[in-house]
């Protein structure tokens, strides 16, 4: 797909326009307060540039997974409450409703350089189903359509596809751009060497990018409850770890087919293991040597140093997968010391996945990456080679 044919938002004449715009304000909430805004502030740019150039804002997203009608614990009013306070506006007007004669009124009321909000899409089963006069309906509020929601382009959904045919003009917002030139050049010409680390709970979540990446990339570290199956695979003893058994022969298959296009293929050499995720009291050993009853929960040292040596030398990375089960702290080491090897190289670097990114930026390190990506769902992906239906919906 070519990108480069998409408009982006900055090359559209905005001034006097109602702009409708899809971000992805899915933040966290606890008791009704937003624990973590960055996916607010990921949107800030493009909605402070349409505001700037006299455009009449009109943002929708999702909240939660509200089941296909209006459920108060998932309303966007927090999130309309914090991006007033972000922008120093008095208030963010929010409809009572995305799409009807309330939603109108506020739409037509907005002035040059204002902003409302439209009420949680997916309070109507039109948007997960991608409807058409749903679809219709939100596009009817605004003149230009602009998506900006990243963490949404996996989905064909009325805000993020089905709108787009009732628009005529239609653009890419900064976030979406920014999101789409880094993937993008992990899947093109790149310095090398080019190490991919993966991690987390499952091989079977990552195969397709797995497959994907294997033609392109010179190493493939893998780490977290990932490589328990492929050291089983290789006849090693992982004790009572978190396995995949049935996913035995596709790990034999990948290490086979790593073989023969030479790509390295590195997995722990040891490992941190402990009665259960609970137990504070811990021991380090061989990752293929996991005593009966003991599972392993994080890389071991060894490991750690062979990554970092590995990560130290690279000239291109891409992270998706914690270490091990780093919410834990005695577990948390391996995913810290790999999160930190990456952020200290100077090689072109980029973390996905909503786990790793929380790992991140819990440790303050985003810094250290040429790209964070907000998309979880989106960036795996993309990074498998597939086309997202909400960026394809943009070209003309
Ligand atoms: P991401 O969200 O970054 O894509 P995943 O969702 O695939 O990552 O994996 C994250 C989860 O994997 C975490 O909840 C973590 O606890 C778990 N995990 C990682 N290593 C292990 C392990 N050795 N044993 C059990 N769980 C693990
Ligand atoms: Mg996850």
């Amino acid at each position: 797909m070519d990108f480069s044919a998409i408009r982006k938002v900055r090359d559209v004449e905005v001034a006097g326009q109602r702009v409708l715009m899809r971000v992805d304000f899915n933040v966290p909430l606890k008791n009704g307060v937003i624990t973590d805004d960055t996916r607010i502030r990921a949107a800030l740019p493009t909605i402070k540039d349409v505001l700037a150039r006299g455009g009449r804002l009109v943002l929708m997203s999702h909240l939660g997974r509200p089941k296909d009608k209006p459920e108060p614990a998932y309303s966007l009013e927090p999130v309309a409450a914090r991006l007033a306070e972000i922008l120093d506006v008095g208030e963010v007007t929010l409809t009572d409703s995305c799409v009807g004669d309330g939603a109108r009124r506020v739409v037509l009321d907005l002035r040059d350089g204002q902003v409302a909000m439209l009420e949680n899409v997916r309070f109507h089963a039109g948007e997960t189903k991608n409807d058409e006069k749903f679809s219709r309906e939100l596009a009817s509020l605004g003149e230009i359509y602009v998506n900006d929601a990243f963490g949404t382009a996996h989905r064909a959904h009325a805000s993020t596809h089905g709108v787009t045919r009732f628009l005529h003009t239609k653009a890419a917002g900064q976030l979406l751009e920014k999101e789409v030139e880094a993937l993008g050049r992990l899947l093109g010409k790149v310095e090398r060497p080019y190490v991919a680390v993966l991690g987390g709970a499952k091989v079977s979540d990552k195969i397709s990018i797995i497959e994907n990446l294997m033609s392109r990339v010179d190493v493939l570290v893998i780490g977290g409850a990932m490589a328990n199956t492929f050291v089983k695979a290789a006849g090693g003893s992982v004790g009572k770890s978190l396995v995949e058994d049935d996913r035995l022969p596709l790990a034999r298959d990948l290490m086979a087919r790593a073989e023969e296009r030479k790509v390295k293929i590195l997995l722990p050499k040891d490992a941190v293991v402990a009665d259960g995720p609970d137990a504070t009291e811990t021991a380090i050993v061989a990752s293929n040597a996991v005593p009966a009853g003991r599972m392993s929960l994080d890389i071991g040292p060894a490991s750690i140093a062979e990554f970092r040596d590995i990560l130290s030398r690279a000239g291109t990375v891409f992270w998706n997968g914690p270490m091990g089960m780093f919410e834990k702290k005695p577990f948390a080491e391996g995913t810290l010391s790999v999160a930190k090897a990456i952020a200290g190289s100077a090689a072109f670097s980029v973390v996905g996945g909503g786990d790793s990114v929380a790992a991140v930026t819990e440790a303050k390190l985003e810094h250290g990456f040429d790209h964070v990506s907000t998309g979880g769902g989106a960036s795996l992906e993309f990074l498998e080679g597939k086309i997202l239906p909400g960026i394809e919906a943009l070209l003309p």
